[in-house]
């Protein structure tokens, strides 16, 4: 793409750099702004454009696409240039964040005129009046509407009491007003910033370098090493009262100190990129410890909780559940699903919302058309405050008021509403009518995008507006009748009276009647100013005259639209906190309908959520697969499940499940976290009846991938999952494990996945579901009480084996991998020969010999026949030992194809 650059003459005017080794006035300036802001791209405006030089030229032409090109020279050098549009930044700023960079935006802080008059030499007076990095947007185009943009600050403090270190959290999305902090050990530190999800980081540079925890930090997406003074702790307090302009903390209730140290920097560090405006935030609100459901990084993204595993929105858990109208009601539903609550008062109280409107249809499908209306009143008001706001983000909060109105309307219906619904009517009481109705008498319908483009304040509201605008217009009619008076007078009758940027207002005649206004006597008035092909143009000075009345009478409007609308935003940000309670009151309520509306459609329960150790589901379904299915028409099979604590013991039971491959497994011990994560968040859940004793922890292990980028195989990135689980679950936690060991040899991950249960029965003591094709495992049962084997059945039919998904007591006693092998169309040379070897192999009853062993621990004394004495090796064994080694979830369609042409060259050689 190509873009003009700025205009040049513009560009002389500023004296461009030029002279070898001497620096023009401008590039001095250039040069001393961009010192004060390393590490920041610079927007430096001239004109109608943001001009970028030297390297920053050349990162933004590569990064957008856009034409490098050169002025002037700096010590002997051209310069490289680039520029964007003034009009059109807000695209590029866009991408340039999204790609990792930061900008300081740097304005004219004067009319270049202003500049001149002080001398010719003297430059535009500029500074910066932003930096726009990813953790502190507020503009709607580069946010995106549906997630919680948030700045996030880490403070550390050393400590050798057990635990270790405390890390103090403080995030802010100033989009929004939120304002939390919380604080942390070292070891829960991975968990709460996967929860959190930040877009941008900030943390002393000492930490950035520190060998423990600088690796995690420097994995973020965008994190931003600040000298130490941001995170001084000393200074914490004064800090974060002078930002809200109070005496003492006392109003913000208890703060350790930790935390008193994150929130104070990443309030300095707002400060700083707003340059001085202060965006109005929400007092700090404190989240104490242990009142959400922990769950790491590595069990969100393999239970695809917000994106799936391929990072996509579509085909998550949150797509699957999210019937919100508003994004302001998706971003809570988003923040809820990434923090499930563990108090069950809290969770009730959400459960009961959903109920109430579960019950109510007409309420409910009212509230969802009332709320497709308002708009998402929490960033119009942050745009405001900061001033980046328009006109329409004041009608905004009039409409937003209005359906507040309306939804007052329908809750009257209502008789005794539960307390999370009865505080969202309380909350949208809140915001004055009076504030209401002058926004609705002061704005007029068509609304431009930018205060500065005028026009948005309706006719008849502000007396001075309107005599100023009709003597605007009255002044164009004034230039309509000169044109006619001079067409008459020069007779020349298609003479015309034009306007455009570069002569202003001018008269306008044909190439032919050119000359007779040039000649006696008309010459006397008219003034010769430019001989186009076609035409000629003139000036007389009583146009001149009307054009300076015109143009004064066109700025006086605009500045009192703009005193207007400045008058309108203080008032309304005055009334923010109102403003605010009611936008989260939608966002509550779009949330509660919604849910009810998912529980209607997809036939959910309310589920039973307490304080006991209970995990009882029955006829549990996938909440995703479920919906994909039903878009195929196929039938989800449902399936119960109970890892209660048996009588007379204190904790749950651990499910051992075996079967076919294919058969279900990970989809089944996939839907039993998510129906405790979707009650735990106060949703009702895919089953006919579910009883939760809260979680605490969640993890799962399932699938396959490696980190290569962190230096991590696939099996390394197994064990330090499982690792993560065996050293960290407690009674309350739930434990997914599919398929642990697969990634190495057969009596080794054999192995760890037998030790691996039993750390979980006696140690662990968690409720855990743990699906293997490893069946000898099933033995443990007779020697670990809670252990319980369940199987999913499958029948075969003709050779072949038909799915079935039912989950039931007992075990499999073998995987059907050559069947699905076949299904997945492997060659049938490959097919005859896999059945041969394990026709072979099955003769030699490995089954037995560790069924002997369970008896017989610690394992595996005595090796193994088969693992002691390996059958001799013919080319069909080889055969088979090439398709054993392949490792389909591993493999790319590309390899698996590979794979399949190498197989065929193999049988065809023996
Ligand atoms: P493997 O051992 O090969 O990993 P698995 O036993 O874990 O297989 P899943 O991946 O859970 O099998 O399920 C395979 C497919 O079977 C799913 O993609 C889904 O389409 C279907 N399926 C699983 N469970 C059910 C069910 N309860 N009802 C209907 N279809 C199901």
């Amino acid at each position: 793409m190509t873009i003009q650059s700025a205009d040049p003459a513009q560009l002389n005017a500023e004296q461009p750099p030029e002279p070898v080794g001497r620096l023009t006035p401008m590039m001095e300036q250039y040069l001393e702004i961009k010192a004060a802001h390393p590490g920041l791209l610079l927007f430096y405006r001239m004109g109608d454009f943001y001009e970028l030089f030297f390297d920053d030229a050349e990162i933004a032409s590569q990064s957008l696409g856009i034409m490098l090109t050169k002025r002037g020279k700096h010590l002997g050098q051209d310069i490289p240039m680039c520029g964007v549009p003034v009009e059109r930044s807000d695209d590029y700023l866009h991408r340039l964040i999204e790609k990792g960079h930061r900008v300081a935006v740097c304005e004219q802080m004067e009319d270049p005129a202003a500049a001149r008059k002080r001398g010719n030499k003297s430059v535009v007076r500029r500074d910066v009046v932003r930096l726009v990095t990813p953790g502190t947007l507020t503009e709607d185009n580069l946010l995106d509407a549906r997630a919680n943009n948030y700045l996030l600050a880490i403070a550390r403090a050393r400590s050798s009491a057990p635990g270790g270190d405390r890390i103090g959290l403080s995030w802010i999305d100033i989009s929004t007003a939120e304002f939390i902090v919380t604080e942390c050990s070292l070891a829960e530190l991975s968990a709460t910033l996967a929860r959190i999800n930040p877009n941008e980081v900030i943390v002393t540079d000492a930490l950035y370098s520190d060998a423990e925890l600088g690796p995690l930090l420097r994995a973020l997406p965008a994190v931003t090493p600040l000298t130490r003074d941001v995170f001084d702790s000393a200074t914490a307090e004064r800090r974060l009262c002078d930002y809200f302009a109070v005496a003492t903390m006392d109003g913000f209730g208890a703060m350790s100190r930790l935390e008193a140290t994150a929130a104070a920097a990443t309030l300095t560090y707002i400060d700083r990129t707003q340059v001085g405006k202060r965006p109005p935030l929400s007092p700090p609100s404190r989240e104490a410890a242990g009142t959400t459901l922990a769950i790491d990084s590595a069990t969100r993204a393999n239970l695809e909780l917000t994106r799936t595993l391929a990072g996509e929105r579509r085909g998550s858990l949150l797509d699957a559940i999210d019937a919100t109208v508003t994004a302001a009601g998706s971003r809570l539903l988003a923040q809820r699903l990434a923090a499930p609550l563990t108090d069950v008062v809290a969770i009730t109280r959400r459960l009961d919302a959903v109920s109430a409107f579960v019950a109510d249809g007409a309420a409910r499908d009212d509230i969802r058309t009332t709320l497709k209306a308002a708009p998402d009143m929490s960033r119009g008001l942050a745009r405001l405050s900061v001033g980046r706001g328009g006109p329409r983000d004041l009608a905004g909060l009039r409409d937003g008021i209005s359906a507040a109105d309306q939804a007052l309307a329908i809750f009257s219906r209502l008789s005794n509403p539960p307390p999370e619904i009865a505080s969202a009517i309380e909350a949208l009481q809140r915001p004055s009518r009076d504030l209401a109705q002058e926004l609705a008498n002061a704005l007029d319908e068509q609304l431009p995008l930018m205060k500065r483009d005028g026009g948005f304040v309706r006719p008849g509201y502000d007396t001075a507006l309107d005599e100023t605008r009709a003597l605007r217009d009255e002044s164009r009619q004034v230039v309509a009748t000169m044109q006619a008076r001079y067409a008459e007078e020069t007779g020349v009758k298609a003479l015309k009276i034009r306007h455009n940027n570069v002569l202003g207002y001018f008269v306008e005649v044909t190439a032919q009647h050119g000359d007779r206004l040039m000649a006696p006597p008309l010459n006397a008035r008219f003034i010769h100013r430019q001989t186009l092909a076609g035409q000629v143009r003139f000036t007389t000075t009583e146009l001149g005259e009307v054009e300076a009345k015109i143009a004064n009478a066109g700025e006086r409007a605009l500045g009192l639209e703009l005193e207007i609308f400045d008058r309108l935003s203080a008032q309304v940000i005055a009334a923010g906190d109102d403003l605010r309670a009611a936008a989260h009151a939608f966002a509550l309520l779009d949330v509660a309908t919604a849910l009810a509306k998912l529980a209607i459609d997809q036939d959910y329960a309310r589920p039973e959520v307490d304080t006991s150790l209970a995990f009882a589901i029955e006829g549990g379904r996938h909440p995703v697969v479920e919906q994909a299915l039903k878009r195929d028409g196929q039938p989800f099979i449902a399936n119960a499940s109970n890892l209660s604590p048996t009588p007379g013991q204190a904790t749950g039971q651990i499910w051992l499940i075996t079967g076919p491959n294919m058969a279900g497994k990970s989809t089944f011990l996939r839907q039993n976290a998510l129906i405790a994560l979707l009650a735990q968040i106060g949703s009702f859940v895919p089953a006919k009846r579910a009883r939760i004793g809260v979680v605490d922890r969640l993890f799962s292990r399932v699938g396959a991938a490696d980190d290569l980028a962190r230096g991590r195989s696939t099996f390394m990135v197994e064990m330090v999952e499982t690792a993560a689980i065996l050293n960290q679950a407690g009674e309350r936690a739930l434990v997914i494990l599919d398929e642990i060991g697969r990634g190495t040899a057969t009596f080794d991950g054999l192995s760890i996945a037998w030790a691996t249960i039993e750390h979980l029965h006696e140690t662990n003591r968690c409720r855990a579901l743990f699906a293997t094709h490893y069946h000898e495992l099933t033995a443990l049962s007779a020697r670990l009480p809670r252990l319980f084997n369940a199987t999913v059945r499958v029948k075969e039919w003709q050779g072949d084996v038909v799915f079935l998904h039912e989950v039931l007591p007992g075990a499999a006693d073998r995987s059907y991998g050559i069947q699905v092998a076949k299904l997945a169309g492997l060659p049938p040379p490959v097919i005859a020969r896999a059945k041969t070897v394990l026709a072979k192999l099955e003769a030699q009853d490995r089954t037995s010999t560790t069924r002997a062993l369970a008896d017989d621990l610690p394992l595996f004394a005595t090796p193994s026949r088969a693992a002691a004495e390996p059958a001799p090796k013919g080319p069909g064994d080889l055969l088979i030992e090439a398709v054993n080694a392949l490792h389909p979830d591993e493999m790319s369609p590309r390899d698996a194809l590979d794979a399949l042409y190498a197989l065929k060259k193999q049988a065809e050689a023996k």
